[in-house]
């Protein structure tokens, strides 16, 4: 009889085996913040299974009571918490002197290939999640969708599709005229209808969401300045498109125009968001749009600016400007009580630093919490995964990281990850 089970028992799990079913993972956490905005519990297990926590228990249970083959994993000295989340990066290039030469000398293949290295990257940093807000869209749904198969490491990718005006931030600037239209696409739109057009498009190739530009930007090589670009009949047709198929929008905006443009139009978040002033940030209110802010990109273009050559005189001055204005004001929109989702514009900044944004977003007057939940539960929310990610509860990704200190008592913690765990596979131990 006993002998009969036992020989069942094998064969099952040999036929898990077979189906490549994971085995359990366990997790000893020494501090858990297992809810970001809760209190961190102490002396916790984390069970995984299939990817998932499977379940949480008060304790340091052995890891043989979930079954035999069962892995420990032990962060008893450790803070244990969600895996972190960028909304904003792209991952396929990084901003520096080099960087026209490379447009013209790469091939999308190699530059598909350097985006891989710096999804893995992202990933080591603890970055478990990213939203690609500006990419060429193919290749980026190419890497989004190898990731989620699990052909290749790297971050859950959320990716954009972009939608922008002619001579916008969105479309090519500093090149000879023929280059420039060589590099010109059918993303590129002039009017309502055109641009109602250019988002059905996006998202039948593949956007996850739609990525404008209500504003002039920082690196665009014309002197086109930082206001509003796209009008509000063009904003208003990309939005509902949008609405329409299920999409979200992000509007890339600098001036307070261009925000508030974007706000009444119905947009998702706003990023950068440099000039929110007190009719913005009463939008933000009423339509509870997400600030995406950026802080390390105003940072980054502010100090090329001013430490290097390689820059247009039209960038530079831009890169002053609202490098230098951009934490102020963040500080006075979080402080007024719009909702914050974590974000760098990584590809400014190198890739793999994404948490010296929390440390900037500290400096500008928010707290450790606040900053972990900007990283966690409300990028979730932006994204409309909150039912799988952005918490440790039951039932969600097991997307978990690890640092030795809290970053609830010094935020700089989170520059130095040290376990990450994607999906239930471990990247960094
Ligand atoms: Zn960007």
């Amino acid at each position: 009889m006993k002998h009969g089970a036992l020989s069942i028992f094998s064969a099952l799990a040999l036929l898990a085996v077979a189906a490549g079913a994971q085995a359990t993972t366990v997790i000893h956490a020494g501090t858990l913040l297992a809810v970001p905005g809760e209190s961190p519990l102490s002396e916790q297990t984390l069970v995984i299974e299939n990817g998932r926590i499977a379940q949480r228990l008060d304790g340091f249970l052995p890891a043989e009571d979930f079954g035999v083959s069962a892995e420990l994993i032990d962060l008893r000295d450790a803070f244990v918490m969600p895996g972190l989340m960028d909304m904003h990066v792209h991952l396929q290039g990084e901003l520096g002197p080099d960087n026209d030469s490379e447009d013209l000398k790469f091939s999308n293949e190699l530059v598909q290939m350097r985006s891989l290295m710096f999804a893995l990257r992202t990933l080591d940093a603890g970055f478990t999640t990213v939203r690609d807000v500006g990419s060429r869209n193919q290749e980026m749904y190419a890497l989004r969708d190898a990731i989620d198969r699990g052909w290749i490491d790297g971050p859950r990718i959320i990716a954009a599709g972009r939608v922008g005006i002619t001579g916008g931030h969105n479309d090519v600037s500093g090149l000879k005229h023929e280059l420039m239209e060589l590099y010109s696409d059918e993303s590129m739109c002039n009017g309502p209808y055109d641009c109602r057009r250019a988002t059905r498009n996006a998202i039948k190739y593949g956007a996850d969401l739609i990525k404008i530009t209500s504003t002039g930007g920082v690196l665009t090589d014309r002197a086109t300045g930082t206001g509003q670009q796209m009008e509000a009949d063009e904003l208003a047709e990309v939005v509902q498109a949008a609405q329409r198929m299920g999409r979200k929008v992000a509007s890339h905006a600098h001036q307070e125009d261009g925000i508030i443009a974007a706000l009444e139009a119905g947009v998702d978040s706003i990023e950068h968001g440099t000039y929110t002033g007190p009719e913005a940030i009463k939008l933000f209110q009423q339509t509870g749009a997400y600030l995406v802010p950026t802080l390390l990109a105003g940072e980054t273009v502010k100090q090329m600016a001013e430490n290097s050559d390689f820059m247009s005189d039209a960038i530079k001055a831009k890169a002053i400007r609202v490098g230098t204005d951009m934490q102020g004001n963040f500080g006075r929109a979080h402080a007024a009580g719009v909702k914050i989702a974590f974000g760098t514009d990584s590809g400014v900044s190198p890739h793999g630093t994404n948490a010296r944004e929390a440390v900037l977003m500290h400096r500008a007057g928010m707290n450790e919490m606040d900053i972990l939940v900007s990283a966690t539960v409300n990028a979730a929310d932006l994204i409309d995964m909150s039912d799988s990610l952005g918490t440790l509860e039951v039932g969600k990704h097991a997307d978990i990281v690890a640092t030795d200190g809290s970053p609830l008592e010094r935020i700089e913690e989170l520059l130095d990850v040290d376990f990450v765990m994607r999906a239930g596979k471990v990247y960094k131990r």
